[in-house]
C-alpha cells in the first residue's frame, strides 16, 4: 500500500466515524430544529439527521451538523416537528385498493342510506350500461350485517350492481345480478362460502360472503393492465402522503407483479414494496413451482418477491371465522377453514421447504391455532430457518397460544386500527362470541410481552392506510374520532414507543429490510418521515392528529405537504 493509499484510508476510517471532523463532503439534506427518535437503541434520540445522497451520514446534536453544510445542502427546519424512520405497512392492499379507488368509493358514508345515495350518484354519473362495481360500505350500517338486493334494487335495478364490504368479505348484489348469476333458492352454498337466504324459503337476500362472492364477481369484466398501473399509481401515492416508504402488498396474482415490475423499471415505485404472492388454498402445493418462477423473474431493486400469502379463514362479522367453539346463538356452527388442515400442513410445508416467506390470513381462534400448527410442522420437516412467516389479523386468540409465537418464531402482524369497541366489536363480534372470549380480542400487549415480534399494518382500504390513527388505537384502544370514547379491554393498551417499533422496526424485520431501513443510523438508507409535531408531547388522544410533513426514500424527497416547513 502507497503512503497516499493510507491516507487516504485513514481518511475514509475518519469519515465514516461520524463525528464533527471536517474530512468528509458537504450534505444534501440536513434536517434540523426538532426531535429525531431514531429506534436505534443505542442512540433513542437525537436532535438532527444528516443526508448524503441515499444514505444516512450523521445522526447527532445540532451543533454537529455545521460541517456538514455546504453550498448545495438544503437545510429543512423542523419547527419543533418529529423525524422518524419511514413507516412500514406489514399488510396492505396498494395495487387492488388504489385500483378500487375507481370504483364507486362507498367507504366514507355514515349509514345505509348515505350508501344508497352514493349508489344512485356513481349510477348518474357513469350511466354507461353494463356492471357497476363499488365498495367500502359497512356492514354494520345494516341490520346484522346483512343488505338486502331488494334495497339496492330501489336506487338501480336496470343494469347489475355489484358491491363489495369494507372487509372484502361479503358482497351485496342487486336482483339482476342474482339472476344473471343464476342464483336461485336451489343454488347450493359452495365450500367455504354462504349464499345469505330467507329462513323459510331459501331465497337468497342479496349478500354473498367469502367464495359465494366469486358466483357473481366472476361475471364482471376482468381488470386491464392499464387499470391495475394507474391504480398502483394511486396507492403509491397515498402511501407516500402517509409516510410509508415500505410495505407488503398482501395478495398478488402474476398480473400484478408484473405491474409493480413495470413501475419499478420505470423508477415510480416510491417505496421497498413486498409482494406477497396469492395462494389458491384449494389447489394444494403444485402451484408452487409458478410461485417460484414469478420470484426469480422479479425479484430485486424495490422489490422483493419471497412471500405467499394464503386464507386459512374469513371473519367473525360475517361469521367465517374459525373458531375453536361455536357462534353464539348459530347453534354448533364454528365457522369454516378455506382449507382442511391436512391440505393446509401439506401447503405451508412445501411453501416453507421452497424458502417463502408464509403470510397467513387468521382471525379466528381455531384459524391461528392451525396455522401455528402447520408452521410447526412445516419447521421439523425442513428445519428451522429464518422465514420470518407472519400471522396477519389475529383478532380472536385461545391465551395457551400466546406464547407460541415466539416460540415458533411467528411474527404477530395487527391491524391495530380495529382495536377499540366500535359497531364492528360491539354489535357483530362481541354478541357472537359471548364475554368470556371477547377478552381474547386483539390482545396486542400480551403478544408483546410473550416476547413475539410484533408488526403492523393497515389492511387498506379496508381501512384507512394513515399509520397514525392506527398508532392511536395501540395506545388508547379508543376511538381515534371520539376521546371521550371507553378503552376497550385497557390491559391490552402498549406505549407510544412500542407502536412506533411495530410500524419501523417491526416492519422492517417482516419485510427483511432490517439491515439498511427500519432505524435512523448512519450508513442506513435515508428513508424517512418527517412529522408537523413531537408524538411524545401530546395526548395519546391526539396523535392521528398529526400531519406527514416530509417522506424520504433513500435519500429522495417523495413527498412534502403542500403545508410543509421550509
Ligand atoms: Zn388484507
Amino acid at each position: 500500500m502507497t503512503l497516499r493509499a493510507i491516507l487516504v484510508s485513514a481518511m475514509l476510517i475518519l469519515a465514516a466515524c461520524g463525528g464533527n471532523l471536517a474530512q468528509h463532503e458537504t450534505a444534501d439534506l440536513v434536517l434540523t430544529g426538532g426531535t429525531v427518535w431514531t429506534m436505534d437503541p443505542a442512540r433513542p434520540s437525537a436532535e438532527a439527521v444528516v443526508i448524503r445522497g441515499e444514505q444516512i451520514a450523521y445522526v447527532g446534536s445540532a451543533a454537529g451538523i455545521e460541517s456538514w453544510i455546504g453550498d448545495g445542502t438544503e437545510v429543512v427546519e423542523l419547527g419543533g416537528g418529529m423525524v422518524l424512520p419511514g413507516f412500514q405497512d406489514s399488510h396492505t392492499h396498494v395495487l387492488e385498493g388504489g385500483v378500487a379507488l375507481a370504483d364507486c368509493d362507498l367507504s366514507s358514508a355514515g349509514d345505509a342510506a348515505e350508501v344508497l345515495a352514493v349508489v344512485a350518484r356513481c349510477a348518474a354519473e357513469n350511466s354507461e350500461p353494463g356492471w357497476l362495481r363499488g365498495g367500502g360500505f359497512l356492514l354494520t350500517h345494516f341490520p346484522g350485517g346483512n343488505p338486502r338486493a331488494a334495497v339496492l334494487d330501489e336506487v338501480v335495478a336496470d343494469r347489475p350492481v355489484f358491491l363489495t364490504s369494507s372487509d372484502a368479505h361479503s358482497a351485496w348484489v342487486n336482483s339482476l345480478a342474482l339472476e344473471m348469476a343464476e342464483i336461485t333458492a336451489q343454488t347450493p352454498d359452495p365450500p367455504a362460502g354462504r349464499i345469505e337466504r330467507e329462513p323459510t324459503t331459501g331465497v337468497p337476500t342479496g349478500t354473498l360472503r367469502e367464495t359465494a362472492i366469486e358466483l357473481v364477481s366472476r361475471l364482471l369484466p376482468p381488470r386491464t393492465q392499464e387499470e391495475r398501473i394507474e391504480g398502483l399509481r394511486r396507492g403509491l401515492e397515498l402511501a407516500r402522503s402517509f409516510g410509508i416508504t415500505a410495505f407488503q402488498d398482501a395478495n398478488l396474482g402474476p398480473e400484478d407483479v408484473a405491474a409493480y415490475a413495470l413501475l419499478a423499471d420505470r423508477g415510480e415505485l416510491t417505496a421497498r414494496a413486498s409482494l406477497s404472492l396469492g395462494v389458491d388454498p384449494v389447489q394444494g402445493p403444485s402451484q408452487v413451482a409458478e410461485l417460484v418462477a414469478l420470484r426469480e423473474r422479479y425479484q430485486g431493486g424495490l422489490l422483493r418477491v419471497s412471500t405467499a400469502k394464503l386464507f386459512v379463514d374469513g371473519v367473525i362479522e360475517a361469521q367465517t371465522a374459525a373458531l375453536l367453539e361455536p357462534y353464539v346463538g348459530l347453534g354448533d356452527f364454528a365457522g369454516y377453514l378455506e382449507l382442511d388442515t391436512e391440505a393446509l400442513d401439506k401447503l405451508v410445508a412445501e411453501l416453507d421447504r421452497q424458502e417463502f416467506q408464509v403470510h397467513i390470513h387468521a382471525i379466528g381462534d381455531r384459524a391461528i391455532r392451525v396455522s401455528l400448527d402447520a408452521l410447526k410442522k412445516a419447521s421439523t420437516l425442513n428445519g428451522r430457518r429464518d422465514g420470518r412467516h407472519h400471522l396477519a389479523h389475529i383478532q380472536l386468540w385461545s391465551p395457551q397460544d400466546i406464547g407460541r409465537m415466539q416460540a415458533l418464531g411467528v411474527v404477530a402482524n395487527f391491524q391495530p386500527l380495529w382495536a377499540y369497541a366500535d359497531p364492528f366489536i360491539t354489535e357483530l363480534t362481541e354478541p357472537f362470541l359471548g364475554p368470556e372470549r371477547s377478552q381474547w380480542l386483539y390482545p396486542i400487549r400480551s403478544l408483546v410481552d410473550s416476547g413475539a415480534r410484533v408488526a403492523f399494518g393497515s389492511d387498506w382500504d379496508v381501512s384507512t392506510m394513515n399509520p397514525l390513527p392506527a398508532i392511536e388505537v395501540g395506545v388508547t384502544r379508543q376511538d381515534p374520532e371520539d376521546s371521550s370514547s371507553r378503552a376497550w379491554l385497557p390491559d391490552e393498551r402498549v406505549d407510544l414507543a412500542t407502536m412506533l417499533a411495530g410500524y419501523t422496526t417491526g416492519g422492517a424485520w417482516v419485510n427483511f429490510l432490517e439491515s439498511t431501513t427500519g432505524t435512523i443510523e448512519v450508513g442506513k438508507a435515508a428513508d424517512l418521515v418527517v412529522l408537523d409535531r413531537n408524538l411524545f408531547d401530546i395526548a395519546p388522544q391526539e396523535i392521528s392528529d398529526a400531519r406527514v410533513v416530509m417522506t424520504l426514500l433513500d435519500g429522495k424527497v417523495i413527498f412534502r405537504s403542500p403545508a410543509a416547513v421550509d
